[in-house]
């Protein structure tokens, strides 16, 4: 026999009480733990977290399910007394929050049973939203509606909800939803010719406090459906964020709210052709860069290998290589190019088929150069590091190795 009475067995909407300390002990962090002889807190278990509120002057942070040694209260502030009196008051809105998820829960649960004999194996209250695992075969958006639609039809008949306690011989003969976890006396929790389970949690007295229930996504996990649900305050709080949401994306359309995801798809299409016409163009404008840079250095010295060594500002790895296969399209060419990227520096070195040097060889040592790592094969290479600054000392390194012929 637990040494706390748990007054929320019997009231979930209690959200005030007197008692008695009967306990003080410190936790493993220092903070103080309180044992009423009853309460009207919640403490964490089930897949329900824990009420909040105030006992006495002092907050309630958590509470925890000690079993037969009662409810521990974890408190901040002025810890009372063994023997006093203390006033308890419970945070409602978290309450009332928590009695939605954890009745949608039942009744969503109990949908899936009813619709596709697929029983929940776990259920949590997550911060924003709720989760369930459930052994539903062959899970689709649509299965998955219907037992929301299944749901929502409960919670809008308003039915009653009724709490009991019962032997376990009792029990045994009623239809349960799912088989208790623990021996003994049950609490029983029925949903007006819809559901029969065994529970400890806080529920609603009628399904329509559950106000509506929501799935807002769902994926396969080790075999089972994980649906993540909302009920309630929450599943409100969700459509204002997401009509928020989707009115910023049609607002940069200047389009209705429901018209955006065309138009999205649209532009991201049209993104893609652009990419591939930049791409192109990109090429052309390389044979000119390519020519103009050739051009200086191509005063008399027609049968001499000619190295071309710059560096560019925010020029990307694969402009740099358009550049350097431009160049190496003409004769006796090496290109020893760089690029200040941003917080990268980046490399490309190739040689036409024609023009001496291990492309690969001068990268790795130039790569060392910036901190970073490149390579590739004799006639092309690149690479890139996180040493900017010493670029251009690379650069210089890579051009007179080449042309001492090292
Ligand atoms: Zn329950």
């Amino acid at each position: 026999m637990s040494t706390t009475e748990r007054l929320y067995y019997q009231d979930s909407r209690l959200l005030e009480f007197d008692a008695r300390v009967i306990g003080l002990s410190e936790l493993e962090d220092g903070q103080i733990g309180v044992t009423l002889d009853r309460t009207a807190f919640y403490p964490t278990g089930g897949g329900q977290p824990t009420d909040t509120g105030m006992l006495g002057d002092a907050r309630v942070v958590d509470c925890i399910d000690a079993e037969d040694e009662g409810v521990l209260h974890v408190i901040q502030g002025p810890a009372p007394e063994v023997g006093d009196s203390v006033h308890g008051k419970i945070d409602w809105l978290r309450r009332l929050d928590h009695l939605q998820q954890h009745t949608g829960q039942h009744i969503l649960s109990a949908a899936f049973v009813e619709l596709f004999n697929a029983p929940t194996l776990s259920f949590r209250v997550l911060e924003h939203e709720c989760e369930i695992d459930v052994e539903l075969v062959g899970p689709t958006d649509e299965r998955i509606e219907q037992a929301v639609d299944r749901a929502n039809q409960i919670i809008w008949e308003s039915r009653p909800i009724s709490i009991r306690q019962v032997t376990a011989e009792e029990a045994a003969t009623l239809p349960l939803r799912k088989e208790p976890a623990r021996a003994g006396d049950l609490r029983v929790i029925e949903i007006g010719d819809f559901d029969l389970t065994a529970c400890g949690g806080t529920h609603a007295s009628s399904t329509s406090e559950v106000g509506v229930i929501t799935v807002r996504t769902w994926e396969r996990a080790k075999g089972l459906a994980r649906i993540h649900f909302m009920a309630g305050v929450r599943v409100l709080a969700d459509y204002r964020k997401a009509n928020q949401t989707a009115r910023e994306v049609a607002e940069l359309f200047s389009a209705g709210r429901d018209d955006s995801p065309a138009l999205v798809a649209r532009l991201v299409e049209e993104n893609k052709k652009l990419k591939r016409r930049v791409s192109e163009l990109e090429q052309i404008a390389c044979r000119v860069e390519a020519e103009e840079l050739l051009h200086d250095k191509s005063q008399g010295a027609a049968d001499r290998i000619r190295i071309i060594a710059k560096i560019f500002d925010d020029r990307d790895a694969e402009s740099l290589k358009q550049l350097a296969l431009a160049l190496i399209a003409h004769p006796n060419t090496v290109a020893i190019l760089g690029s200040r990227d941003g917080d990268a520096g980046r490399l490309v070195f190739a040689r036409s088929s024609d023009a001496a040097g291990d492309m690969n060889a001068l990268m790795r040592e130039a790569c060392s150069v910036i901190d970073g790592r490149g390579g590739g094969k004799p006639d092309m290479a690149q690479g890139g590091g996180r040493n900017v600054e010493k670029l251009s000392e690379a650069i210089e390194l890579a051009s007179e190795h080449l042309q001492g012929g090292s």
